[in-house]
């Protein structure tokens, strides 16, 4: 495969038709910043962190074990564990694209000489069912995850297709692919997997491949969805949305991965087969689930239990679930809308989740991860040991590992691509959506530097390395929150509104264009029916959501004490932000309930510090919260005057 290849083979969805075109993974290359650091620390770190738990555990030697004859119902992890491979394997091929570092390539290739021992004959591929005493295949299509580990399967191939073209890992898949079809197709089983994955991964690989057949399949599994096909189990139909099917309903409900990876893939479908009315029915459960069902870092999932959405305005600060996965998911049906519609708005959240829930994931040293990512931890945990799995997926410090580990897996796939998030192409237009210093190598000869510390400033310079002959347009993505952010181009300077800020011309060679987005910290208000956080204020900073951590209070005093004064805007000095504070404990009654409203009993007003929400546990467990109680008095104030300054 030739590096034009790999420069037109796009990167983890590529769409026939839409308004934007995906840039290839070769594209974009990052040049340094907050983006470039987690990429680097991804490569260097994490795929070789998740590989060595794979093979310690024993998920690798799963695959061996089928090979050799010698599996049975004892083998190590749940059944949904080859999927972490194949995500890993993703992740390596993606991180080969970028970086054309060997050892990834050669990563590749071992774990899928390993994968592809264990594959059956007629195409079937699973090491937790059909061989030995195991259980038989598709026994438990509700929770067996079967087939959501072959979405994963294709997944890892369209990486490979993409950066190294056709290879035994893509024929592995290609026959995972047709088994799958046969034995799923319209005159076959008329089931369908309880985890939504397997029709993502269907519809990427026909259009990698152009086999419309897997696009097809992708179709029926939808189509059959939401009529009761599945079983049902206690936590109800709702849980892996057999309940309604997807034209039909109105919002996300039950599991949040499942509800986003099924999305994903009804994007794809109605894209690919232009069917404006999936489209449609997509787009509206976007906008309910994100007025109502989405937390201010862009988290989704409010209940525990079921790792899902709760009904609306259930936001919980401190019983928010918000799966790192369930955000990775939102990023991947926000990319989608936004390649087929060109809407802003996708653009807009995929920013506030990457920098709100991906990036707080990690530990810097990308061996240790959130799975979780509450809004508000009421007291600090204990440390996570860096040697043993974490049995839970809560406990406010990032694991190294957990039982069920599918985030890590999937941020190390993210991260490899994340460069791909960065600009779509139009016909001779570029669009710039996420800032990161960055070369920029777009179709129609386009060249371009970014350079920024974006988000420590808002400051973000466009420098022209090759400019085409002829006009261009180059649009310059405004986040929702940069009122007053300012163009300044061919020697003109201009407010421009939220949105895209457009320049629209001949470009010079050399020439330099500058967007500044105003990063004065700010107060964020949540809707009143949010009921969790009313009388509450959070402060965010350009993209950035903040917190406040226990290590930073006055002595003597609690998180839960702080009260903030919300008539004092917040301060930003050298990159401290402030809020104005006081602490108030309150009554000391042994009822926490009084016929009268609590007092003032407030000691002075001290500056309370805060962190961006990414970064909180990193100087070890801490209590934290997001959602900041406002003194009474201000409350008051803010009830009758300040109308709800919250965003979409
Ligand atoms: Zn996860």
């Amino acid at each position: 495969m030739t590096i034009e290849d790999i420069r037109t083979a796009g990167g983890p969805v590529a769409p026939t038709r839409g308004r934007q075109r995906p840039l290839g993974v070769t594209d974009v290359v990052l040049t340094g910043g907050f983006w470039a650091r987690l990429q680097d620390a991804n490569a260097a770190a994490t795929l070789r962190h998740c590989e060595q738990w794979m093979e310690k555990l024993g998920w690798l030697a799963n695959f061996d074990r089928v090979a050799d004859g010698t599996t049975g119902p004892d083998r190590p992890g749940w059944s949904f564990s080859d999927s972490e491979v194949y995500k890993l394997i993703e992740a390596y091929a993606w991180e080969f694209g970028r970086s054309g570092d060997p050892t990834a390539d050669e990563a590749v290739r071992r774990l899928t000489a390993r994968v592809g021992r264990a594959q059956d004959v007629d195409g079937y591929l699973n090491t937790a069912f059909g061989h030995g005493e195991q259980q038989p295949r598709y026994s438990d299509l509700e929770m067996g995850h079967e087939l959501y580990c072959v979405g994963h399967l294709l997944q890892a191939a369209v990486a490979r297709l993409r950066t190294a073209g056709a290879d035994d890992l893509v024929a592995i898949a290609q026959c995972a692919a047709d088994h799958v079809c046969a034995t799923f197709g319209r005159d076959g089983r008329p089931g369908i997997c309880g985890h939504p994955e397997i029709e993502v991964g269907l519809a990427e690989l026909g259009r990698a491949l152009g086999e419309e057949r897997y696009v097809e399949q992708a179709r029926l599994f939808l189509d059959r969805r939401g009529h009761g096909t599945l079983r049902d189990i206690p936590l109800g139909r709702a849980y892996f949305q057999d309940d309604v099917p997807v034209l039909e309903a109105t919002t996300w409900r039950g599991h949040a991965v499942r509800a986003l990876y099924l999305t994903a893939a009804a994007v794809d479908v109605a894209v690919e087969q232009d069917d404006g009315e999936l489209l449609a029915a997509v787009e509206r459960q976007w906008t309910n689930a994100v007025a109502r069902r989405t937390y201010l870092t862009g988290g989704m999932g409010s209940r525990h239990q079921d790792e899902g959405f709760g009904e609306d305005w259930e936001l919980p600060p401190d019983r928010a679930y918000c799966e790192t996965c369930a955000g990775i998911a939102s990023v991947m049906v926000s990319w989608r809308l936004f390649l087929a519609t060109g809407d802003v708005r996708y653009a807009d959240l995929m920013e506030r989740t990457f920098f709100n829930v991906l990036a707080a994931s990690p530990r810097p040293d990308g061996r240790a991860f959130f799975y979780a990512n509450p809004l508000h931890q009421r007291s600090a945990g204990t440390p996570a040991d860096d040697d043993a799995v974490n049995p839970r997926a809560e406990g406010g410090d990032r694991a190294p590992w957990f039982d069920v580990s599918c985030c890590p897996t999937n941020v190390a796939r993210t991260l490899a691509t994340w460069h791909t998030y960065v600009a779509t192409a139009g016909e001779r237009e570029l669009t710039l959506l996420q800032y990161a210093s960055a070369h920029l190598d777009a179709p129609d000869g386009l060249g371009l530097e970014v350079t920024t510390t974006y988000p420590d400033s808002g400051h973000v310079s466009v420098r022209v390395t090759r400019a085409p002959s002829g006009p261009v347009t180059l649009r310059l993505r405004v986040p929702p929150w940069a009122t007053g952010a300012v163009l300044v181009e061919g020697g003109r300077s201009t407010v421009v509104a939220p949105g895209f800020a457009v320049v629209d011309r001949e470009l010079v060679t050399g020439e330099t264009i500058e967007l500044t987005l105003p990063m004065t910290p700010r107060f964020t208000w949540p809707d009143p029916r949010i009921d969790a956080v009313r009388g509450c204020v959070a402060v965010e900073r350009g993209p950035l959501v903040l917190c406040a951590e226990s290590h930073d209070l006055p002595p003597g005093t609690t998180l839960d004490d702080m009260r903030v004064h919300a008539t004092t805007a917040p301060t930003d000095r050298d990159g401290t932000v402030t809020v104005r504070a006081v602490a108030d404990p309150g009554p000391t009654e042994p009822w926490p309930y009084t016929a009268e409203p609590p007092g003032p009993g407030v000691t002075a007003p001290t500056d309370l510090p805060l962190v961006p929400y990414h970064r909180w546990a990193e100087r070890g467990p801490s209590a934290m919260r997001v959602w900041l109680p406002i003194v009474r008095a201000d409350s008051v104030r803010h009830g009758r005057e300040q109308p709800a300054d919250h965003e979409s």
